[in-house]
């Protein structure tokens, strides 16, 4: 599988970008472009693609061989010095045409491998860890040859176990952000990596499109209710995910109504667990009227351990067991 470098950034101005720089089909500065006899500049993919004998635009008698590559050195130039922003360290000033060697030699937020990889080190982590990383490294080659690679390899598509991993907080966000831009995630678990809110922010900032992760957890960790906003946010566009740990992360019923109003347009969630945080009896009664009136997908939603949930909600429960088709199983 390819590696699509263009995953890795987003236009700063895009607005301010010349027409004639921006392909006929996807609307984004043209990448590797090509021309059609009738004039008309595409990306190669998007062409390629599109292709059924006939131009995209004017729909000519067009083939795959009368594609001419654009050679004109201005428009490349132009094309090169776009400003794009990286998706992993958010540096903002970068040409578009250097950002292949940003991501390979220079992104301190990139996933590699050790730069003594080649000598059987394991080591994988993000390129700002490495340099601590090779003051231990046992795998050190003593040819000089060895010690130009200090850059160490990228990485794009590994699942890297986090919890084999020593990062926390921001770097555990910046990691998940980088496999869920690779988009070859199905699950992940973040048990006790410090994530506060803020990084449950950059996490969500990936989520909200993903399309293949089923399986997130995040269980013990610091998101609070402003951290579940993040994430409550990102699910109502989510299609995808069906499982949800929250448990034990300073959760109250405020969360729970973020949570609460995300189940009303999610269909995807099979699972919830929202069990030891500190959710009472009104946030248990928000829960069941989504789940009696707007939800009838999730299958599975623990509560345990939240002390303030008590008696009074049996009556809630009661009712919801009444109306609720989908739930099979209510531990409270
Ligand atoms: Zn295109
Ligand atoms: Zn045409
Ligand atoms: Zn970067
Ligand atoms: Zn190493």
């Amino acid at each position: 599988m390819e590696i699509k470098i263009e995953n890795y950034y987003e236009y700063v101005n895009k607005e301010n970008i010349e027409k004639y720089l921006v392909c006929n089909i996807c609307d984004k500065p043209l990448i590797e472009p090509v021309m059609t006899p009738c004039a008309y500049v595409f990306c190669r993919r998007c062409i390629e693609k599109s292709l059924d004998d006939h131009c995209a635009r004017c729909s000519s008698y067009t083939k795959s061989k009368h594609l001419v590559v654009l050679t004109d050195p201005d428009i490349l130039i132009e094309l090169d010095n776009i400003q794009v922003k990286c998706k992993l360290c958010e540096q903002m000033d970068i040409r578009r045409g250097y950002f292949q060697n940003h991501i390979y030699e220079i992104c301190p937020k990139a996933i590699i491998t050790c730069s003594n990889n080649e000598n059987n080190c394991s080591w994988i982590g993000l390129r700002e860890e490495l340099s601590t990383h090779l003051t231990t490294c046992s795998y050190q080659s003593s040819t000089l040859d060895s010690q130009k690679e200090k850059h160490g390899k990228f990485f794009p598509y590994l699942n890297i176990d986090l919890q084999q991993r020593n990062l926390q907080n921001h770097d555990v966000a910046i990691a998940v952000k980088a496999l869920l831009i690779n988009q070859r995630c199905t699950s992940l678990d973040l048990f006790n990596k410090k994530i506060s809110s803020e990084s449950a922010s950059i996490i969500a900032s990936v989520l909200d499109n993903d399309i293949l992760l089923g399986i997130i957890s995040f269980r013990n960790n610091l998101l609070c209710d402003s951290g579940v906003q993040f994430i409550a946010h990102a699910l109502s566009t989510n299609f995808h995910l069906q499982l949800l740990d929250l448990n034990n992360n300073s959760i109250t019923d405020i969360g729970v109504r973020l949570l609460a109003e995300m189940l009303k347009t999610n269909q995807t969630l099979i699972k919830l667990t929202l069990s030891y945080n500190r959710i009472s009896n009104e946030g248990m009664t928000i829960l069941v009227d989504v789940l009696i009136n707007n939800n009838s997908t999730l299958r599975w939603l623990s509560l345990a351990g939240n002390s303030s949930i008590n008696d009074l909600s049996t009556h809630s429960i009661t009712n919801l067991l009444r109306h609720n088709t989908s739930l099979t199983t209510q531990k409270q």
